[in-house]
């Protein structure tokens, strides 16, 4: 494939551009050559208890600049989904502060004690849980079966310095022990963030499409599964999480895989 054709790169962060606190050194020469040549990147992220604002710092201690604009996140596309599909309704957010922010932001309708006029609830990775959340949620989702439930990213786990922690999806399967209902999630490995950010990008780039947008990332099954699902092209690189051992385990197989992003500079020059 010609990979001059692709004008919208969508990066993963962590095992693509950089590893913990450590910059890959192809990383800047790659974005600016991608902005040199009048394309566009976005970092994409399913971490929702994050607010846009907290990644901009991370990348600017690492030396690269960034703006609110370069990021797709999984809260962006939760708010995106939730203002199509249900305007106009009251939702219950069980989710960190600056996630409430975000979706407000957007336009959402954010409760966040319970009250009887309340028709729909989401979530997010909350930091910052308590268990009157739980009990709230637990309330509304056995009161109101058919209300709509909405998770931000599906994630067991989140990584820290020491191991794991509970994610959005671990606390989703608690909540479904209680009321037997499954949220509908929007993060990787779902299409919703790749197509947010198409949508977002060709409104500026008319020959933005899904033949010429490519998710780049360091895991099989959310990363390129996301890609997949989109319908768009995607690269594995082995710099961070995946190895071929898992691509040849997984169902989901990546259109092109790449030692890191350094081969992907010396693609596009
Ligand atoms: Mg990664």
């Amino acid at each position: 494939m010609d990979f001059s054709k692709i004008r919208l790169f969508l990066f993963d962060m962590d095992g693509t551009l950089y590893l913990g606190n450590d910059l890959f050194p192809f990383t800047k020469p790659m974005l600016d050559e991608i902005k040199k040549q009048g394309k566009t990147y976005l970092f994409m992220t399913n971490n929702s208890s994050k607010s846009v604002l907290d990644y901009v710092k991370k990348l600017d201690k690492l030396g690269i600049p960034a703006v609110y604009d370069d990021f797709i996140t999984s809260s962006q596309a939760t708010a995106d989904y939730l203002m199509k599909n249900h305007p106009g309704v009251r939702f219950y957010v069980m989710g960190t502060e600056s996630f409430k922010k975000e979706l407000a932001s957007s336009g959402v309708i954010v409760c966040d004690t319970y009250s009887e006029d309340i028709e729909g609830v989401v979530m997010g990775y909350d930091t910052e849980l308590t268990y009157q959340k739980l009990d709230d949620v637990s309330k509304l989702l056995t009161l109101k079966k058919d209300i709509p439930y909405i998770a931000a990213n599906p994630d067991w786990v989140c990584p820290t310095e020491y191991g794991y922690v509970p994610d959005c999806g671990s606390v989703a399967t608690m909540i479904c022990n209680a009321t037997g209902r499954n949220p509908h999630f929007i993060g990787k490995p779902r299409p919703e963030m790749p197509l947010a950010a198409m949508e977002r990008i060709a409104k500026k780039d008319p020959l933005v499409n899904k033949d010429t947008t490519m998710v780049i990332g360091d895991r099989v099954y959310t990363d390129i599964a996301c890609g997949v699902h989109a319908g768009i092209h995607s690269l594995l690189v082995l710099s961070g999480e995946s190895t071929m051992e898992d691509v040849e385990k997984s169902d989901v197989k990546p259109e092109f895989i790449m030692r890191d992003c350094a081969e992907l500079l010396e693609k596009i020059k």
